[in-house]
């Protein structure tokens, strides 16, 4: 198999085939993230395509679900897409849903029309880091896309039929900016129709630029309390009907719910949490983390 640098998929991807079609992101401008450092963005010719699925086809015949890997290979044409889902169904005459990670910006140029070509081809389960949706902390975060864009863009899969999962990167905003970071959050989530959101606790990594622009104390990074406490007022705004999977090395009080079934559980359980926090057992723990 072709792989390229680091190969990240979300934990419940564990199990199904990854192909790769592109390696590293193609805007690699977040200044939180350390992922695919030091892999340039690059798309997998087709003759490597179709050598991996030659291979997939020996050593996972009964595949039901493949996971493009790369930050980003919703970014492709819609005619390198539809191509790759048809060599798919090719080699793996099983498979039902084509999945990988994607950003918001990749969809601007894709019609709800496209979109319907894709879901018809097999994808679906498509992954966005979001994060927030909180405008100031994503123009800061240089995500590439307004809060607005957010629920634009995820509506056109709604309407195609694909389903999708989100992100919300918990303490995103900074110290002192988690209320509005919670509330902005869930209003804009309030307004799309993710399967699931998945929360990631902010760790910050030395590759990272916020690394850099805490160090120069241009960022300064909300407490394990805060961040806490952001979570709770989040999970309290969603009005939702999804899956919350609060459950990666990053989480310190990890859970995985599904609302609006488990939510008042999950406050509860999040106030506990909250009442007898020890800070500084948790920065540590923070601090020993050394990759998601
Ligand atoms: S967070 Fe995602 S889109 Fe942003 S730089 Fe990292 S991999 Fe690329």
């Amino acid at each position: 198999m072709h792989f390229t640098g680091q190969v990240w998929r979300p934990p419940f991807e564990a199990h199904n085939a990854l192909l790769q079609v592109t390696s590293g992101c193609a805007h690699h401008k977040c200044r939180f993230c350390s992922l695919y450092h030091g892999t340039a963005f690059r798309v997998s010719p087709m003759s490597e395509v179709e050598e991996d699925l030659q291979e997939l086809s020996r050593t996972h015949p009964n595949a039901r679900r493949v996971f493009l890997t790369g930050a980003n290979p919703m970014a492709l044409s819609q005619d390198k897409l539809a191509a790759i889902a048809r060599k798919i169904k090719a080699y793996l005459p099983g498979v039902e849903s084509i999945g990988g990670f994607a950003r918001i910006a990749d969809l601007k140029s894709k019609t709800v029309e496209d979109l319907r070509e894709l879901h018809a081809l097999g994808f679906d389960g498509v992954h966005f880091g979001t994060e927030t949706g909180d405008d100031e902390t994503l123009a800061y975060m240089n995500k590439g896309n307004t809060a607005a864009e957010i629920i634009e863009q995820l509506h056109k899969l709604d309407e195609a039929g694909i389903r999708y999962n989100i992100v919300f990167m918990n303490g995103l905003a900074g110290e002192g900016n988690s209320e509005r970071h919670a509330l902005n959050s869930a209003r804009i989530f309030n307004q799309v129709n993710p399967d699931s959101v998945n929360i990631v606790a902010l760790t910050i990594f030395p590759e990272s630029e916020l690394c850099v622009d805490m160090l120069a104390g241009l960022y300064q990074p909300a407490g394990e309390l805060e961040k806490l406490i952001e979570l709770k007022t989040f999970i309290e705004n969603l009005t939702i009907a999804t899956r919350i999977n609060a459950n990666t090395v990053s989480n310190t009080a990890p859970f995985v719910a599904d609302l609006p079934k488990d939510k008042q559980a999950v406050l509860s359980a999040l106030r506990q949490t909250i009442d007898r926090i020890d800070e500084s057992e948790l920065a540590a723990y923070r601090q020993s983390i050394r990759s998601l």
